[in-house]
């Protein structure tokens, strides 16, 4: 413990270098920079270098591209002016390099930028270049980086120093950094000084036959070149160095996690031979695709062994996957052991508790649904099934993780859609028996040679079938003011007996505000749009058995349109609904209306997925914003064109990974896996690989870390990891 301290405080409080004062100190407290070790760990965002700058005498040829690009220049002229028109304050500064003059304008923070510039001062401005009202290029809110203050400052010369090659690093600030001079050129600066003065002090955790294998520069240079690259081949191998490093982190902590639950501690050795499945199946009004069957066969082989499973079940929406955990649950009861079955929201448990009952209806097995919001009296009893054992299986939310929640022998927990749910959720279900097996269930298909790196400590199956005469849903992009028109198609399938759904987007920030407009739209619709149809709607503030109602009328199609927020986004099943129409489907993530068409497509009918789109509320957004409001709009329309073009949700899922990054698809922070800072789970692929292969060499061989040539690894590894760390080894 001791050591490890002393470890990780090696490099001292950034407070004490220089340049850095208290008040300093306490910004950058705010951003997790504590030492110097950290500050040197702050890398870049991106960099400037020749490459990526036009000279303003171009600058017309890249507007049409739409793309963002930098200028360098001096501050020529500032000025803040009351525009005739808006009545608004207007903020100008104009740039000069040797080819000309550009303009840069703000419409608000006009306070700020107007003591912001230098007369003189050598400044970076990057943005997509607009044209303004008299077809010259300008900037319209652009990010800007300082380059150089007054010459007495010790300083490069950036300006003339990229012109020779030299490479400038950028670092992200924030207002409350920027408001103590950390800005990016501020960063520049006390990393410099921190790299002059600290940089011996970096020691190396990665084992010396690692370095030599992987053909990796050693950590304090990557450091260094990482800041402050001599050029882009130098930069390169500096930042593989470092990606690996996070890499290899993390596939030591998988390769932990995968040890231990491979630890032959007396996992449930099921007897597979289950007379309740075999009924399921034979009562079944469809057969099973070969690619349910196939993962049935795995999963209880996996059950079979005495080892507890772990096993990950990946299938696109609507591939069936429901009713394989039904079957490994069936062989669960008949060796005289319980299965949980939870899902995240409770329309969905409850949809499953009602798929389950009636599949089984001719079963001797109890089921039983335990949500939060249920009567206390039946609270109780329901607990009392479980903790007895008279329930055999038992659908949930989350509410079945809850301390009060006893099961007599649980032997099979699974989860389903378990990219809503956490690791230590599913340690906590697991915790419920004793080493039961575990089954998590995603229709997130994640691109598959992702996975192993992803869920490294699962094993993992896929249905990668869908069940015969499925029609793929035909989906279209409509713009806001053709919605008459989708509104007369909708018709035309309601009368011909189909249903359909309407999804308006709720987000989280004014949930509020969002169900006021989504309710007031419900009444439009209702009242002026389809006063002759029957229309229901549901949204996530909805009372459980208001929910529940909804949805059995929905189902029994008493209600005919079905108005929704994006709660209905998982699960739901009702074959008969053949329209999909989503507004405002600009604001949906891609994987997110992947998951809303596959509400439709379920029957045997020709289904439709019509995305109305209104790409002018980023325009609206935009105002007064960063200039993100561009990418945001172009990302927008990749995603309409993505659905378009395919129904395959493995291509969807690597496309929507593209555009999002990992971390916030898989909400890194969520499932327990660290966030990185300069590894990219989908460029780094072969370096993943070469990772996870040292580090699992290294748990097998080291588990414990006791040569000499693995205490920096663990060292490192505990002071990052501490909680994984004690999970996986001591725990
Ligand atoms: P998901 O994988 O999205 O959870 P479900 O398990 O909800 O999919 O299955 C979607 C629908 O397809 C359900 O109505 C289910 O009964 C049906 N289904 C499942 N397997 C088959 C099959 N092999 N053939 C035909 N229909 C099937
Ligand atoms: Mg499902």
């Amino acid at each position: 413990m001791n050591r490890q301290l002393r470890t990780s405080n090696r490099l001292s409080s950034v407070q004490f270098l220089r340049g850095i004062g208290p008040k300093r100190a306490v910004a950058l407290e705010g951003i997790g920079i504590r030492t110097v070790n950290d500050l040197l760990f702050y890398f870049p965002r991106g960099y400037l270098d020749r490459s990526t700058i036009v000279p303003i005498s171009q600058l017309s040829r890249s507007v049409s591209a739409g793309e963002p690009v930098t200028v360098i220049g001096e501050v020529y002229r500032r000025e803040a002016r009351r525009s005739k028109r808006s009545n608004r304050v207007i903020f100008f500064l104009t740039l000069r390099d040797e080819t000309g003059f550009a303009q840069c304008v703000w419409f608000e923070g006009i306070k700020y930028y107007k003591d912001a510039f230098e007369q003189g001062e050598t400044i970076a401005v990057s943005a997509v270049p607009t044209l303004d009202r008299l077809g010259r290029p300008q900037f319209v809110h652009p990010e800007f980086d300082r380059l150089r203050g007054s010459p007495e400052e010790e300083e490069p010369d950036w300006g003339k120093m990229i012109n020779t090659g030299a490479i400038i690093p950028k670092y992200s600030s924030t207002s409350e950094l920027g408001a103590v001079g950390l800005d990016s050129r501020g960063f520049r600066r006390i990393i410099r000084t921190a790299l002059r003065h600290h940089l011996d002090e970096v020691t190396e955790i990665l084992p010396p036959s690692v370095l030599k294998r992987q053909q990796l520069s050693g950590l304090s240079d990557a450091l260094r070149a990482v800041h402050f690259p001599a050029d882009r081949e130098e930069l390169q191998s500096a930042r593989r160095r470092l990606k690996f490093d996070e890499l290899f982190f993390l596939q030591l902590m998988l390769g932990y996690r995968r040890r231990k639950e491979k630890e032959p501690t007396g996992g449930i050795s099921f007897s597979v031979e289950s007379p309740l499945a075999r009924k399921l199946v034979d009562s079944l009004p469809f057969s099973l695709t070969q690619a349910q069957k196939r993962v049935i066969k795995e999963i209880a082989s996996d059950m079979r062994a005495s080892t507890p499973m772990n096993r990950l079940l990946q299938g696109d929406v609507g591939s069936g996957k429901t009713i394989v955990a039904l079957t490994a649950m069936l062989v669960a009861v008949d060796n005289g052991y319980q299965g949980a079955f939870m899902a995240p929201t409770e329309v969905l448990a409850e949809q499953h508790f009602r798929t389950i009952t009636s599949f089984i209806q001719n079963l001797p097995v109890t089921v039983r649904l335990l949500i939060g919001g249920q009567k206390k009296k039946l609270r109780e009893e329901i607990l009392e099934d479980v903790r007895a054992g008279r329930a055999n299986i038992v659908v949930g939310t989350h509410a079945l993780l809850e301390g009060t929640v006893e099961f007599a022998t649980l032997g099979l927990a699974v989860i389903d859609e378990q990219h809503r749910f956490g690791v230590l959720q599913r340690a906590t279900l697991r915790s419920k028996g004793l080493n039961p097996d575990v089954l998590v269930m995603t229709a997130t298909p994640i691109p598959r040679t992702l996975a192993m790196s992803v869920y490294g400590d699962l094993d993992v199956s896929v249905i990668d079938e869908m069940p015969a005469h499925r029609k793929p849903v035909r989906t279209a992009v409509r713009l806001e003011h053709q919605k008459e028109k989708v509104f007369d198609f909708l018709r035309q399938e309601v009368h011909h007996g189909r249903q359909a759904y309407v999804v308006f987007p709720l987000i989280e920030e004014s949930e509020k505000i969002d169900l006021k407009a989504a309710t007031k739209e419900f009444e439009h619709l209702k009242n002026d749009i389809f006063p002759r149809f029957r229309l229901g709607l549901l949204h996530g503030r909805l009372k459980s058995e208001q929910k529940d109602e909804v949805m059995q009328k929905f189902k029994a199609a008493e209600i005919q349109i079905l108005a929704a927020t994006t709660v209905i986004e998982v699960g739901i099943d009702v074959p008969n609904a053949t329209v999909m129409v989503i507004e405002n489907a600009e604001r949906f993530g891609l994987s997110q209306l992947h998951q809303l068409r596959g509400r439709v497509g379920r029957g045997a009918d020709q289904s439709y997925c019509i995305l109305i789109a209104d790409y002018a509320w980023f325009d609206h957004r935009k105002k007064g914003r960063d200039a993100d409001f561009e990418r945001e709009k172009r990302q927008a329309k990749v995603r309409l064109e993505t659905m378009v073009e395919t129904t395959d949700g493995f291509r969807i899922a690597e496309i929507d990974l593209q555009l999002r990054g990992p971390g916030e698809m898989f909400g890194t922070r969520q499932s327990g896996l660290p966030e990185f800072k300069i590894a990219d789970l989908l460029e780094d692929e072969e370096l993943m690989k070469k990772a996870r292969k040292e580090a699992f060499e290294i748990v097998g061989t080291d588990p414990e870390l006791r040569l000499p040539e693995h205490a920096a690894v663990k060292a490192h590894f505990q002071a990052r990891y501490r909680n994984q760390w004690e999970l996986s080894v001591v725990g």
